[in-house]
This record gives structure tokens, sequence and C-alpha cells, in this order.
């Protein structure tokens, strides 16, 4: 990486000081076990018939996991591997149970994807440093001799049932109750603050924009022989992906980076940091526009500045937007407002309040937890209780250990 200390900050626990493994360090990989969301919402919707009043879980207790990112997959597996008591005659099948020793429990870990993305290394995924199954193994593998199901589809919307659990609802129209939810969905990229980002730009946040990322720039050095790219936003990851698109096919790119802050590249880190950043680009020739502010982007590739109060206007070949991240769902909150209902989807969401235990305020069976959870700090939940606001890897891991 042209960034060797920011990515040994970033990638080692904030707490513990520990490097985080990359998935097939940590994870036994060996062979097939995964049933289709149909399945599971067959053996499940049985369950869920049995009666209107729920004050206890079922035994086992029926755990949902929406989003298999660092936050989800974790957990899942976290939970699988608790010492749970064993199944007793009275608790083999699905039934209600108000004894403390519950089996284990029956968990659904749900992604829109077959591939858990360690987020971290997608630029050497761009680059070429890395291979896609490093980067992103499938779920399938990576849950091979476990208990946890997995369900590979879109999670559309969420009903909740007033002091119970809910049901998850699929986008292939099943459904699965569940005792227990944890939302770790995550983040994607926010494109409607200027107008043309999000239909003129790319983004660098899943697996599917690494795709459409390389393809664009190899179609653009197929017609140049050193194409101009723009990469808006000048935070930790439009500098990351800057640098990495700069040393991508022998340094073939000729790469801005356009950065709204005056004082450049990202400015809320530590100056030590910033001057190790700013370095690198420099090495890489990476040109930085610090203090210009894009307005809009047009198809052509027409990206719209002002620059000083002054407006400009600069083609590119290619235009990436990382200037800025929202929540996966909308509108979170009303979990917290007591709201039966989870839609999924939108943009301009805020994220989902939780409460130091990581628990939705009104919805004690619902937890969430990685980049789309934030620690209420009106009073409702607490306080902040010290839970760090960063949107990291490290926090979804470490907060996966704490929810399990
Ligand atoms: C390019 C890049 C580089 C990064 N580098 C670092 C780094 O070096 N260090 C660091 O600490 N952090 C880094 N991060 C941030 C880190 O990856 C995130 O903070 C972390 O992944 C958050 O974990 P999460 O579980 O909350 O969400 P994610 O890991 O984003 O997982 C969310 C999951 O939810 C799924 N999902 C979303 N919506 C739906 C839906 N409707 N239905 C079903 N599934 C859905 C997605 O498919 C995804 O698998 C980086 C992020 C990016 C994008």
């Amino acid at each position: 990486s042209p960034f060797p200390l920011l990515r040994a900050i970033t990638r080692t626990s904030s707490v513990t000081g520990t490097p985080m493994k990359t998935p097939h360090v940590s994870l036994r990989v060996s062979s097939l076990r995964v049933s289709s969301s149909r399945t599971l919402s067959v053996v499940t919707a049985a369950a869920s018939r049995e009666g209107e009043a729920r004050s206890t879980p079922h035994n086992p207790p029926r755990i949902c996991i929406v989003g298999g990112g660092f936050g989800g997959l974790y957990t899942a597996l976290r939970l699988d591997g608790l010492s749970w008591p064993a199944p007793t005659s009275s608790s083999t099948s699905q039934q209600r149970t108000t004894s403390s020793a519950l089996s284990k429990a029956n968990i659904t870990l749900v992604d829109a994807g077959d591939r858990f993305v360690f987020k971290p290394l997608m630029y050497e995924l761009l680059t070429g440093e890395a291979k896609r199954d490093e980067v992103a193994p499938l779920f399938a593998d990576l849950l091979d001799g476990t208990d946890v199901n997995f369900a590979r589809a879109s999670v559309t919307g969420v009903t909740m049932e007033p002091d119970d659990g809910g049901i998850v609802h699929l986008d292939d129209e099943t459904s699965i109750p569940f005792d227990y939810l944890v939302v770790a969905l995550g983040n994607k990229p926010r494109t409607e603050m200027v107008p043309g980002a999000r239909s003129s730009c790319l983004t660098f946040s899943s697996l599917e924009d690494v795709d459409a990322s390389i393809e664009a720039l190899d179609l653009a050095r197929a017609a140049k022989a050193t194409p101009r790219v723009a990469v808006v936003g000048g935070g930790v990851g439009g500098a990351e992906l800057a640098a990495a698109i700069a040393t991508r096919d022998g340094n073939a790119f000729d790469v801005t980076l356009l950065c709204r802050d005056p004082t450049g590249v990202m400015p809320t880190s530590p100056s030590q940091l910033r001057d190790h950043v700013s370095g690198v680009l420099r090495r890489l020739d990476v040109t930085v526009r610090a203090g210009a502010s894009v307005t809009s982007v047009a198809g052509d590739g027409e990206v719209t500045l002002s620059f000083g109060g002054e407006a400009d206007d600069e083609t590119y070949d290619v235009v990436f937007w990382c200037a800025g991240q929202e929540p996966a769902t909308t509108p979170v909150s009303s979990l917290v407002d007591g709201d039966n209902s989870l839609p999924v989807g939108g943009a301009g969401a805020p994220p989902l309040e939780v409460n130091p235990t990581l628990q939705a305020t009104a919805h004690p069976r619902v937890f969430a937890i990685g980049d789309i959870a934030q620690v209420a700090s009106d009073g409702r939940g607490g306080g902040g209780g010290g839970f760090a606001e960063s949107r990291t890897a490290q926090v979804a891991f470490q907060q996966s250990d704490y929810v399990a």
C-alpha cells in the first residue's frame, strides 16, 4: 500500500492495539452449507403463527442478523461459537419457554451478496495486489462447519411487534420471523448532495463498485494514453483511492484529488498523518486541489467547481465520488420512536440510534452495530457511554463481540 502508516493505524484495533486479521486467516474455510431464504422462511413461518402475544423468546431463540459485513458476519460467528446448553427433551422443537436455559439459537445471517467484503483491502483489488477470493471470500465457505443459516437476499423492511420480536422482509417476497434482530447493514455512498454525483460518478464502497471501477479505468486507458481521473473528496477514502489509481497500470493515470477543505487532505486527522499522506500523494504525482468545492458533475465528465469563490469547469475521463457516506436504511430512527416498521433504502437517512448496550431504545430485542449504529447522546439511551463514534471496521468488529 502507498500508505503504510495510515494502513497500519486503520488496520489496528483502536482499543487493543491488535492488528485485524484477514478473513481467510481468522476463519476456517472448507465446503458448503447454505440454505436459501425461501427454505428458511418456510421453516420459521410455522413458528411465527404459534401465538399473538409473545413475551418470551422461542426455544431455541431465533436470531436474525441483517448485513454480513464486519459487524454482522462476526456476530454470527461469535454467537455460533458460544457455549450453549445442550438441547433438552422439552426444547428440541420450536416452542416458547420460560426457562432461562435456552438451547443453541437458530442463527440466520442475511446479506444481499454472496461474499463477505473485507473493505480495507478493496484498494489492493483495484491495483491487482490482492485476489478477489482473498478480499471477498464466499459466505458459504466462511460459514461452513458452523450452524449459521445464510440467506442471500436484500432486506426490504422489518416489521416489529411491541415488546417482542418481529419479521424481516426480503426482496424475494419471503420473510424471516425473529426473536432478536441485529441490524448491521453498514453505510452506502452519499451521492445526493450535488447534481450529477449519483448519475455521473463512480463510487467505491462495494465489490460491485470495484468491478465497475476497473472496467471504467480499463476503458479510459484503451481510449487514451494518460486518462484524467478526478477523485472528489479529500477524506481518508478519497486519498487512498487517488493513491491506488495513481499506482495502477504503471502510473498510467493523471489523478486529481478535489478537496473541499482549504487546508487539503484529511482535515480532521492529526497533522503528522496528514503530512505523511500529502507526501505520498506528491510522490505519486497526484494533484491535490485544496479548497475545490464540487457543485455539479455532468455525464461527459465535466466537473463544475467553486474554487475560492470563483466557478471553474474541468473535464475528466473518469470521476469518482468519495465525499460522504450515509446509513444503508431509512428511516431507521422509527425504531427508536416506537413505530413498528423499518423500511430499508432511500437517501438521507439518519443512523439507527441505540443505547450503550447497542439496543434500539424502543425495541430492546433489536440491536444495531457498525456503521449504521449511533449511540444516543440525548439521554434516552443513557448517553454516549464512551463509545467510539468513528465508522471503522474495528468498531464494527468489537461491537460484534459485545452484541453476541
Ligand atoms: C474502500 C473502503 C476502505 C476502508 N478501509 C478501512 C480501513 O482501512 N480500516 C477500517 O477500520 N475501516 C475501513 N473502512 C470502513 C469499514 O469497512 C466499515 O467501517 C465496516 O465495513 C463497517 O462494518 P459494517 O458491518 O457496519 O458494514 P459493512 O461491512 O459495510 O457490511 C454491511 C453489509 O450489509 C449488506 N447490506 C446492505 N444493505 C443490505 C440490504 N438491504 N439487504 C441485505 N444486505 C444488505 C452489505 O451487502 C454488506 O455486506 C473502509 C471502507 C471502505 C468502503
